[in-house]
């Protein structure tokens, strides 16, 4: 081999080598350009900002994953008085065997998944917020109405408990295998082509959200459609399909722009923290 060749070897494996240790697993979600997709479509400025609560997961995945699903037992019909029931709470901490330190308090999760409970505390946060604080809130509720919409977000996962505190082993298997499948479903078809385009948007129907009863009624909607698909692809041992997929998304786009009507006070301050 040429001293040419070999360097170029050498450079390709390098870069090899740098793509795989360097881009971050994103873990189970809708894929960036659907998360994307939903963000662009409901308004959104920098809509590709809605993907960044995948990337934070990683930084503690035992404590931040289950803000992104809820494992709802198949049979489940979510409400409001639902949501409730799966909240964050303040815990103390002490790590295993170290009974004399002093514990610290932290937030954590209900292990079957908080998704539902998380878009309605964000909501409640960004209410009255204006600028860079607003958008902080913004992204972040982005993100986990994007979740909602995702079938296997809502459904029994692997040998996980689930909401009803039952293990569904055989639909968490299926759940678990297929996930990464659905959640690549768009890839390739976005962004959409002009047709496709104008029909999603026949399928946004924002409804009005002007209280968090109203948004967990919408969340509860959504959330039933979800699992009421998962119970569907898991009966007939089949993946989304991709208008399946792309209608899904459009209520979650359809959630999202009425929480941007209910909560938006003001253009986005470009001047950054300091000015808050
Ligand atoms: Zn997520």
């Amino acid at each position: 081999m040429s001293m040419k060749k070999s360097r170029l070897w050498c450079l390709i494996i390098a870069l090899f080598l740098f793509v795989v240790l360097t881009v971050p697993e994103p873990g189970f979600s809708w894929s960036p350009k659907a998360h994307t997709l939903i963000a662009q479509k409901a308004g959104m400025q920098n809509p590709a900002y809605s993907f960044f609560p995948d990337l934070f997961k990683e930084e503690n995945k035992a404590l931040l994953g289950p803000l992104h699903y809820h494992n709802a037992a198949p049979q489940t019909t979510v409400t409001p008085a639902y949501i409730d029931r799966y909240p964050i709470r303040l815990k103390d901490y002490v790590p295993a065997g170290r009974m004399d330190v002093k514990p610290i308090t932290i937030r954590v999760p209900h292990p079957a998944g908080v998704l539902y409970w998380k878009i309605v505390e964000l909501y409640e946060a960004m209410k009255g917020k204006t600028g860079w604080l607003y958008d902080y809130y913004l992204f972040s509720i982005a993100h986990y109405i994007g979740d909602l919409s995702q079938p296997l977000h809502n459904f029994p996962h692997g040998n996980k408990r689930a909401g009803d505190g039952r293990i569904y082993q055989a639909a968490g298997n299926w759940a678990k295998e297929h996930h990464k499948a659905f959640d690549e479903i768009l890839e390739s078809l976005v962004p959409l082509d002009q047709e496709m385009d104008t029909l999603y948007d026949s399928w946004i129907h924002e409804p009005c959200v002007k209280s968090a009863g109203d948004l967990k009624r919408e969340i509860a909607r959504i959330a039933n459609a979800s699992i009421a698909l998962a119970n569907k692809c898991y009966a007939e041992k089949r993946l989304i399909t991709v208008e399946e997929a792309l209608r899904h998304t459009a209520l979650s786009v359809s959630l999202l722009k009425a929480v941007i009507a209910d909560t938006q006070k003001g253009p986005p301050d470009p001047s950054g923290p300091s000015s808050e």
